[in-house]
């Protein structure tokens, strides 16, 4: 069961709020790419408005969850994030922006 996929779905003008304007507010670094993979992974879950499903991500700070471990980072990374296996990590003091708080602004 695999719904149709619309490769075309741009970002309308005219709607005040998309995902990736959300996720750009939340993590003003991130690129483009980092955006559509976070999208697609959410998208994965099949919210039902997937707006508000990241909008709540954000607020709880749930989104960082969703975002690829930075392999090459320079800070203190644990292994699991230097294998990008951010979900293994559970090391207090990694540095690695898949929990890095950017909801501490
Ligand atoms: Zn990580
Ligand atoms: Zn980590």
């Amino acid at each position: 069961m695999s719904p149709p996929s619309s490769k075309d779905s741009h970002r309308s003008p005219s709607s005040p709020r998309t995902a990736a304007g959300i996720i750009r507010d939340a993590i003003p670094s991130i690129t483009d790419a980092e955006i559509e993979t976070i999208i697609h992974k959410i998208s994965q879950r099949n919210p039902r408005s997937i707006v508000a499903y990241i909008k709540t991500l954000a607020g709880n700070g749930d989104l960082a969850k969703y975002r690829a471990c930075d392999e090459d980072g320079t800070e203190p990374h644990s292994n699991a994030c230097r294998n990008g296996d951010g979900n293994n990590c559970t090391a207090g003091w990694c540095k690695c922006q898949c929990h890095r708080g950017w909801w501490s602004q």
